[in-house]
């Protein structure tokens, strides 16, 4: 079956279509500056991406401009849209309603709805590109795949804050986590590569992209992970403060003469390593400025390597153990500097890295020595397979 997957943003909208059979994309592209003006990118698989300028008032335009591309006579993949056997969106939020990938109905569509509060800037674009589907793609299939759902499992003990009790039950404050498809695939991607027996597993996966954060993933199930309510909970991300005070927001609000979504859009998108070394959120940038000897920039990078190793410590004491500790996304997959700096913590508990392996390129390596206690890997996520998994697995 070819699979459609969906990951709707509020002004954008990327897909991938995916053959089952072979879990080989076939064309992947990009809706940008949806409502705005628009560009849209097609790249068919083995060929070069093709970008355009073209106009998308809408996200229906938009589903319509991927549909139009993946049937193109000349560049498309199928002959018809008959060919898509089903479409999995990605969805933010899922709050306690969602604990696995679900097939998408009206009911399911209202109680995901009841999760906008939770997620106000993702969820309703979520939604906005699940309608968008169905109104162009009648009769097909179409799964939600929640972030939400793979941290499910996590015990109360884990998942309840230190407030009012009420909260949780009113309104339901409590952490959630996100990542959780990513969290998902590359735990089992570890198990599978490292044949372990997955009841008895312990695995930290260290999921550092522009957002970041680091699940404990016991016996196969997500047991605690550093984002919370919101993604802007945990480790010290690109832009995202991650973990603080909350007394520090009332402190700043004083401070600056803010008012409180004023100190939140600090924490969300001026805050994270770009706040703390005034360069960039991007890490290429971050290690060229240490190069040049900046010392804010390693002051940051400082930071987000110990916070990274302070939760990756809690989390092992949290499993009594660890068998595999994995590094994954734009950072964990392509920052040797970080993953050593990390790893190099943990020589107490008798890990060892391979610095040649830790150097190499490919998808999926274990970049812990032989004889290292624990198994330390880098293994590239793939949300868009997992969710394409799910889908196929509920369209069936
Ligand atoms: P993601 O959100 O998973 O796409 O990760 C994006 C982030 O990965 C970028 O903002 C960079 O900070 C980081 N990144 C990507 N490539 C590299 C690289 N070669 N070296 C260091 N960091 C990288």
């Amino acid at each position: 079956m070819k699979i459609l997957v969906i990951n709707c943003g509020s002004s954008s909208l990327k897909y991938q279509l995916i053959d089952s059979d072979t879990e080989k994309v076939l064309a992947k592209g990009l809706c940008e500056r949806i409502g705005i003006d628009g560009m849209f990118t097609y790249q068919k698989a083995g060929c070069d991406k093709q970008v355009s300028q073209i106009d998308q008032p809408d996200h229906k335009k938009s589903v319509q401009l991927v549909i139009d591309a993946l049937t193109d006579k000349e560049n498309g993949v199928v002959a018809d849209l008959s060919e898509i056997g089903a479409v999995g969106h990605r969805v933010v939020h899922g709050g306690e309603k969602f604990a696995s990938s679900v097939l998408i109905t009206e009911e399911v569509i209202k109680a995901i709805e009841e999760c906008n509060d939770l997620a106000p800037l993702h969820n309703p674009a979520n939604i906005i590109g699940i309608n968008a589907c169905r109104e162009l793609m009648p009769g097909v299939p179409m799964v939600a795949v929640f972030d939400t759902a793979f941290h499910q499992t996590m015990p109360a003990e884990a998942f309840l804050y230190g407030i009012p009790y009420d909260y949780y039950k009113k309104y339901g404050v409590r952490k959630y986590g996100f990542h959780g498809t990513s969290h998902s695939y590359v735990s089992k991607r570890v198990i599978d590569i490292l044949g372990l027996e997955a009841e008895k597993s312990k695995i930290v996966v260290c999921h550092l992209g522009n957002g970041a954060s680091i699940c404990a993933v016991d016996g196969g199930k997500s047991v605690e992970t550093s984002m919370g309510l919101t993604p802007l909970m945990g480790l010290i991300m690109g832009t995202r403060s991650g973990e603080i005070d909350p007394g520090a927001m009332e402190f700043i609000a004083n401070k600056e003469g803010l008012n409180l979504s004023e100190v939140m859009t600090i924490l969300n998108k001026r805050s994270g390593v770009l706040g703390l070394s005034g360069v960039s959120s991007d890490f290429r940038d971050i290690e060229s400025a240490i190069e040049d000897g900046n010392e804010q920039a390693k002051a940051a990078m400082d930071a987000f390597v110990h916070r990274v190793v302070s939760y990756v410590g809690g989390y092992i004491a949290v499993m009594g153990g660890v068998d595999a500790i994995v590094f994954t996304a734009g950072i964990g997959e392509n920052d040797k500097g970080v993953r050593k700096a990390v790893i190099e913590k943990f020589g107490y508990l008798g890990v060892k890295l391979d610095e040649e392996a830790n150097n190499s390129r490919e998808d999926e390596v274990i970049i812990s020595t032989p004889d290292s206690k624990v198994k330390v890997l880098k293994v590239a996520t793939n949300e868009e397979l997992m969710i394409a998994r799910d889908t196929l697995a509920l369209a069936k």
